[in-house]
This record gives C-alpha cells, structure tokens and sequence, in this order.
C-alpha cells in the first residue's frame, strides 16, 4: 500500500496506548541522523520524513507496533540515538520510524557479562556496568547519544577496539534478541556465529530488544596527549605501541591540521605539533612514555576520568573515531570524511608520502586497533569537499595502493563496507521480514531477491 493511502492517524489509534506523533517537527527530527557529514548524502536524503514516529516502552509494544506495520504493508526503520553516518536510520520511503530509545532497562549484570535492553543509552549502561567494577569491552564516542542497540546494529568498532577487537570478533556480543516482522510476529534469540546474521545489517531484518555482552573488569585509564614534530614519527610511534606487551585502550593519531579544532585544549595540542591520543593502563604507563619519548614524543596531558572532568577537558576519546570530524566540522563545513583500512604491515613511509601528495586536501588521522586477533590501522582522513567526483578519485587513489575504502556516501550496507552480499543476513531477512518492510533500500541484496 502507499504511504499516502494510509490514514496515519487512524493507524496512531489502534496502536492503543502507545506514544506517536503523526505531525509537526519532531518528525523531520526523528527522520534524520549525521549522514549530513557527507554533503553528497545530505542533499539526497533531505527530503526523506516519516510518516509517523512510534516510541515503545517494552517488547510487548515493539511486538504489536511490528504486527500492525505487518498488516498494512508499511515500511518501518528502527532508530536509536540517530548517531550513524550513512543515513542508516532515515526513513528512506517513509513509514514508521520507531524509536527505541524508552527500552533502556540493564536487565542484569554479572561478572563478565550484561543483558540489556537495546535502547538503552551507551553512556547509562557503561555508569550502570562500572558500578559493578567492569567495562563495556567498546564503545563509539557518541556513547552519551548512540544506543547499546544502534551501535550493534549500525556500528563496526570504536573506543576499546584495539584491546578487545572489533564488534564482529567471536564473543564480544553473546546474544541477540529480535522480534520479526510479522502479522504474528515471533521472538527470535541468535547466539554463537548466528548473530553475524543481525550485526551490522543497519535494523534490516529484525528489530532487536535485547542483548547481552561480554564485560572485562574496569581500569582507572589514564588518557594521554602526546606531541610530535612530524606525523611520520607520530605513526611509527604508534605502530610501535600497537603490542600486547602494552596494555591500551584507545591509541589515535591526528596531524597538526587538528589542532585548531581543539582549540579547548591550547598548549596541550598547539598547531605546530602533531598529537597522539590514547588510553594506557596505570600498569603499562611507564613503558608507554618511554617508548614515545625513543620516538620522539613528548607528553603534554595525563589524567584520569576524574581529573578530566575536574579540569573541564575532555576524554582522550572525543579526539578520535568519529568525534575528529565532528569537531572539524563544528568549525568549518567545507570538510568531509573517507575511511580506509591500511594494507599490512603498516607501511608508515606511505601514509607520508600520500601526505605530500594530498597536501592541505586532506588532514590525516588513524586509528590503530585490533581485527580479528590481529593488528590493524584505519584512516578517517579530514578531506576537503570539492565534488563527489573528487572524492570517488581519492578513494580510487587509496585502492591503487592497497587501501580498502569504506565509502562514507551511501546508504547501502554493502556499498558502504562490506562490499560484498551477505548471504546469511537476506536468509535472515526472508525469515524475519518476508514483507521487506524493515529499512527498505539499504540491504542491496535484498532488491535482487525481490527482483528474482
Ligand atoms: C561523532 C561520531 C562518532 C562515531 N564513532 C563511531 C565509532 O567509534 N564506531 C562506530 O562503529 N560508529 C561510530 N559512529 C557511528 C554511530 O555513532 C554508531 O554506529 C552508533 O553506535 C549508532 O548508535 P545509534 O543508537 O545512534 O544508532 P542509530 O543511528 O539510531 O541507528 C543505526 C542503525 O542501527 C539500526 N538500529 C538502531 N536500533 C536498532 C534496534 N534496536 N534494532 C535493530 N536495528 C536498530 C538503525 O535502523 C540504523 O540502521 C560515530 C558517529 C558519530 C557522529
């Protein structure tokens, strides 16, 4: 049925009991995310609005919302804290947008693991884990937004991934649970290898109310800013400290271009030196300043979370991931964003020489962390934006010399990231959303099963 033939208010009504808002701004509000770093998908998805935003408070709620949408054959896209990049939650044909974010109770806590409702704030459920003495094993920085939900479903890795991999990696997320969209709709709990069948499928095929995750016990981590004259010391620096024998939590590198966007931090991260972001362990931080000191670094911050806040600066991990171009952006808008994985090992000489070539087209920042059991750098180079053209040239550049790019303009999972179909997650969706209604256009795959 088209969404222009549905009486949305009607629609609102036999959901009985259940919080929506089938008019005014809020739903514009709740139809966007911060796919708008990329100015190629922000002009393509401005015009994208729901027709109606839901707001469940219990599984059972998210079931009848499902069953309903079922019925009338209407797309629904699930929402979190509306953090991701790709448009990933914006309603691309319209429909129901449903936002999680009233499912928020830590159902319980135990010695090395959580269960949780998936729309629980990242940044709640890490107060509620550390009560317990542990840690969430990762986390994006937008941890006070995105939900424990969007980030498995949208998410890839973030702050703690190169000491505890990246989400995909074997036990880090311990169990899913998703309600299918159905005229009946079921509960489906995936453990084991079968929750790569919903991880990462941007709310594709199930609707996720639950999970539970691995924990380790907490660290007092010490975040650290240390200074290089040139980035190509920053880089083998940290290639150096990217070993189990250093005990990490984040290790990020920026170029000196940076530093005007942080501008909170002055001497800390002055404009003629290049700065290396991290969080070290108290045990490993004696060997960590000497390793930097040999490689010519020199410390200008390190203090604990409770020293951070006291000092009104901010966590070593709002000047990584993601959070780089934020605040670029903040400042200037004519930046974007690309992302890259480094071949390896990690050849530093040709991170300097695609600095000379790009000049100040590109300001450099990677992230060092672990996949998969192993080592692994990614690039989130600052690019300035000229035309989409452009920006397919550089990454086609990257991939000349070895680089695999993570194209941040599109909305599709697999013209994003995973370059190729996943099987397993349309055989997924065939089971958990026959219809095809959950966040239509951004599985591709799902367009050539619906064509055959
Ligand atoms: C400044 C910044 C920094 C970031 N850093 C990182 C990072 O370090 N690592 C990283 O991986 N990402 C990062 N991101 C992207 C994004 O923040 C994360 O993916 C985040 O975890 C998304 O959570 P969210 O609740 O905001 O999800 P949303 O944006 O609301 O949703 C993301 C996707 O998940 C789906 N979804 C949401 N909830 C559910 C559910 N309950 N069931 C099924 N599907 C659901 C949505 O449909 C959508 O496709 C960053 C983004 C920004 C803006």
């Amino acid at each position: 049925m088209n969404n222009r033939d549905i009486d949305w208010v009607r629609f609102a009504g036999e959901l009985n009991g259940i919080r929506t808002i089938a008019s005014g701004g809020q739903l514009r509000g709740r139809s966007r995310d911060f796919s708008w770093y990329s100015p190629i998908l922000n002009a393509q998805l401005k015009d994208c609005v729901a027709d109606l935003v839901v707001f469940p408070r219990n599984e059972e709620e998210v079931i009848r919302i499902a069953a309903a949408v079922s019925r009338r054959g209407v797309p629904l896209t699930i929402r979190g804290g509306g953090t991701g990049n790709y448009g990933q939650c914006v309603p691309l044909q319209g429909g129901v947008v449903m936002d999680m974010t009233e499912l928020k109770a830590v159902r319980e806590i135990r010695p090395g693991s959580v269960r949780v409702e998936a729309g629980a704030r990242i940044g709640e459920l890490q107060e509620a884990v550390r009560a317990s003495g542990q840690d969430l094993l990762m986390f994006p920085s937008t941890l006070r937004v995105a939900t424990i939900g969007g980030f498995i479903a949208g998410g890839y890795a973030g702050v703690g991934s190169i000491r505890h991999g990246i989400l995909k990696d074997t036990d880090n997320v311990r169990c899913i649970r998703v309600v299918t969209v159905e005229e009946i709709p079921r509960v489906v709990e995936l453990r084991g290898a079968d929750i790569q069948k919903v991880h990462h499928a941007f709310g594709t095929n199930g609707i996720i109310t639950e999970l539970e995750l691995t924990m380790k016990p907490a660290l007092d981590w010490l975040h650290t800013i240390t200074l290089f004259e040139h980035y190509g010391d920053a880089l083998r620096f940290c290639k150096a400290a990217s070993t189990p024998e250093l005990d990490l939590f984040l290790l990020t590198s920026v170029e000196k271009g940076f530093a005007p966007f942080y501008e909170h931090l002055g001497e800390r991260f002055p404009d003629d030196r290049n700065a290396v972001f991290a969080m070290v362990s108290p045990a490993s931080i004696d060997q960590y300043r000497s390793l930097a000191t040999s490689h010519g670094g020199m410390e200008s911050l390190s203090m604990n979370a409770d020293e951070l806040e006291a000092n009104e600066l901010p966590p070593a991990y709002e000047c990584a991931y993601n959070h780089t171009t934020l605040q670029a952006l903040k400042i200037d808008k004519q930046w974007t964003y690309l992302q890259i994985a480094h071949p390896q090992p990690f050849d530093v000489e040709l991170c300097e020489q695609l600095a000379q070539r790009f000049g100040d087209e590109i300001y450099w920042h990677h992230e060092f962390a672990k996949q998969f059991g192993e080592y692994q750098v990614f690039g989130i180079p600052l690019v300035r934006f000229t035309t989409a053209e452009r920006q397919y040239e550089i990454m086609r550049i990257f991939e000349s010399l070895g680089c695999a790019t993570f194209d941040p303009h599109v909305v599709t999972i697999e013209d994003g990231g995973m370059k190729e179909i996943d099987l397993s997650q349309i055989d997924f969706k065939r089971q958990a959303d026959p219809k095809g209604l959950l966040n239509p256009g951004k599985m591709r795959g799902w367009e050539t099963v619906v064509a055959e």
